[in-house]
């Protein structure tokens, strides 16, 4: 890292790290942008955007195709970022990184080959009631297509998963459970290590939605034991169009492939085709190459700074907005998990959160307004919709200031 904010590991300086994100120097309708709205995708350092334009400057090639010096540079550094991700999860090789268009992709590459292949009407798939409409909705496709039945394991009133219902939510026929790391709609970091644990325990395998969790939270999926990990670019610094399914080389060895076409392939006869290797068995077609490249700049950035530091910061930082908008009268906190991480997502009596987010927009304030992609958790909590402001590492105290500021300047003009 060339940046001088990256000088100091141990104590970064988050102000000086907000001076690399060139999209947050920006003034909105006449007041400096305040971008409030994390969960829904991240900015980007100046360190990615480089990345992506030295690719397509320099080394614009496809990759694992040419033998000449483009294509070889291309799939050096779409290898490398492979390697990347796979310390960044502290997978065991790399063959077991997939590189997929994002979490929503990566989740559907489970339901169609793992889920598709291996299970029968009437095995289970268990999720909680938080989940987002990414890991809800391929469920109930295959509820339809093959009959397999979707097991919702409930919540309290915290927006926390309750650890016997969850266990009781499992039988001797469920075969995955699918659950997210960390809440977009409640901030929850949910008991991973306990609850992958308990299926293991009855022979399902774990699928993590770790969209929400990869930019506040340190992952280690052998740590955790997790059998699959999804996320995307987008939440993590990194460019939309790019993620990333981990598996377990065994369960990703017996999977069939899901997309067909080059790459995938290692002989293709109208007699019939063999499939390629891991992690290319996967990766049919050109992939998104700048994607990954830009990718590789995110988590290098990220781990400059260290999850660790970004989660003590943010944890301070999510405190600090809890207690301050909680002055704000008729302002209930939807989620308030003991354990919970960058999300503050709210509702304010007899005032519509598409009227706040409108208004807020209007001061430069960006936050998310409506059903965050988890109708059902909205459902259970009696609103329609919240307005949520989530955080990066980038935000500070001011940030918190002034969305306050522009929530009370809301509210005198709707009520
Ligand atoms: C954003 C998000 C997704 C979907 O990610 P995409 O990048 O849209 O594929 C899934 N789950 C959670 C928890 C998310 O926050």
């Amino acid at each position: 890292m060339t940046s001088l904010a990256h000088n100091q590991p141990m104590t970064p300086n988050f102000e000086a790290l907000r001076a690399e994100f060139p999209s947050l120097q920006q003034e909105v309708n006449g007041k400096p942008l305040v971008y409030l709205d994390n969960g829904a995708s991240t900015q980007k350092p100046q360190a990615v955007i480089d990345a992506i334009a030295h690719y397509y400057t320099h080394d614009n090639s496809n990759v694992h195709r040419g033998v000449h010096t483009l294509s070889q540079r291309a799939t050096d550094q779409f290898e490398n970022a492979r390697k990347k991700v796979q310390g960044f999860l502290n997978a065991r090789e790399d063959a077991e990184i997939i590189f997929t268009s994002g979490t929503t992709e990566s989740i559907n590459l489970v339901a169609h080959s793992f889920v598709h292949a291996f299970c029968e009407a009437g095995d289970e798939v268990v999720i909680t009631a938080m989940e987002h409409h990414s890991n809800i909705v391929p469920w109930q496709l295959l509820e339809q297509q093959i009959g397999i039945k979707l097991v919702v394991a409930p919540i309290n009133k915290k927006g926390e998963v309750v650890f016997d219902d969850f266990k009781a939510s499992l039988s001797e026929r469920t075969k995955l459970v699918a659950v997210t790391q960390l809440s977009n709609a409640l901030g929850t970091i949910t008991p991973l290590k306990e609850m992958t644990e308990a299926a293991h325990a009855i022979g399902a395998k774990v699928l993590v939605d770790g969209a929400q969790a990869v930019a506040h939270l340190s992952v280690d999926v052998q740590a955790l034991d997790v059998d699959f990990y999804a996320f995307s670019g987008h939440k993590i610094f990194a460019p939309t169009g790019v993620g990333v399914l981990y598996g377990k080389r065994e369960l990703l060895d017996a999977m069939p492939p899901y997309k067909a076409g080059g790459d995938m392939i290692k002989v293709v006869s109208f007699s019939g085709t063999t499939f390629n290797d891991l992690p290319h068995k996967f990766e049919a077609g050109t992939p998104n190459i700048a994607g990954v490249i830009g990718l590789a700049a995110g988590i290098d950035y990220v781990q400059a700074i260290g999850l660790n530091n970004i989660a003590a910061y943010e944890h301070d930082l999510l405190n600090y907005a809890t207690n301050q908008l909680e002055k704000i009268d008729g302002l209930n906190m939807i989620g308030t998990a003991a354990k919970k991480s960058s999300i503050l997502s709210f509702q304010i009596e007899g005032v519509h959160a598409s009227d706040l987010g409108t208004l807020l927009d209007h001061q430069g304030v960006a936050i998310r307004v409506g059903h965050h992609c988890a109708m059902p958790v909205m459902e259970f909590f009696g609103v329609d919709a919240t307005a949520r402001a989530s955080l990066a590492f980038y935000n500070n105290q001011a940030d918190i200031d002034t969305l306050v500021a522009a929530l009370n300047k809301a509210l005198n003009i709707l009520r």
